[in-house]
């Protein structure tokens, strides 16, 4: 009953943001699926990852390795068709870790993480697209490196043979998203580069007007985590 329950949930939940974005790429002029869905599982139970899944979802985002490790084996065993992407920070001794088990990793930031990355390619013969993670608002605390350090990252991230997909931001909290999500789309366009991955359950919709290739979504699927 209660399973059950949840499944309706979860489907009407995922109709409804799939509906949202067919709006908006139709809005902006853009080709239907021109914004991809990246469900963020983070926090969420398997059964919740799998309500998702059979109402077909197959686009799925982590923030940690390691619970990466302990939900997804099993779940991917049982449907080879998922892709699952890493969208949090990653530190380079997990690097090896990351390769293995992800399709993409959107948070790629620094040189360190470029070397540990292009080693784990080379050695595990395996090259999941990367994005490389801008600190689009400049802030201390936050992920991704500097707006004046991407060229050089990009040129050395192309030397150790990572496939680069794009660009990925988080802005600022709290205040309007769209300067910092045009500000990528230029960054990306000035570079040559297709991906943006930008937008989250709050301001999805300004990210796909402003170029979003890739919109990250947990809460609007999944509902609030306990814990952030
Ligand atoms: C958690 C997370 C998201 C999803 O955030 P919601 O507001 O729950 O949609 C997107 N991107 C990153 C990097 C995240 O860590």
């Amino acid at each position: 009953m209660n399973g059950h329950s949840n499944q309706m949930n979860a489907a009407q939940r995922l109709a409804g943001v799939r509906d949202i974005i067919a709006t908006t790429e139709r809005i902006a002029g853009r080709p239907a699926g021109s914004a991809a869905l990246i469900a963020i599982s983070k926090m969420h139970p398997a059964e919740a990852i799998t309500s998702l899944i059979e109402a077909g979802q197959r686009l799925f985002g982590e923030n940690r390795v390691q619970e990466a490790q302990g939900k997804w084996p099993a779940l991917r065993e049982a449907h080879p068709d998922i892709a699952l992407h890493l969208v949090g920070q990653l530190q380079s001794n997990k690097a090896e870790d990351a390769v293995a088990l992800f399709d993409a990793i959107h948070s790629v930031d620094r040189s360190s993480l470029v070397t540990a990355l292009g080693h784990a390619m080379d050695k595990l013969g395996k090259r999941p697209d990367c994005f490389i993670q801008v600190n689009i608002g400049a802030e201390a605390q936050k992920g991704g490196c500097a707006i004046a350090d991407l060229p050089g990252l990009l040129a050395e991230a192309r030397t150790a043979n990572l496939p680069i997909a794009g660009l990925m931001c988080v802005p600022p909290a709290d205040v309007e998203a769209a300067p910092y999500f045009a500000l990528l789309d230029k960054l990306a366009r000035d570079h040559g580069l297709e991906g943006r991955s930008m937008g989250m359950s709050g301001d999805f919709e300004t990210a796909i007007m402003l170029g979003a290739t890739h919109v990250r979504i947990g809460t609007a699927l999944f509902g609030t985590r306990t814990t952030a």
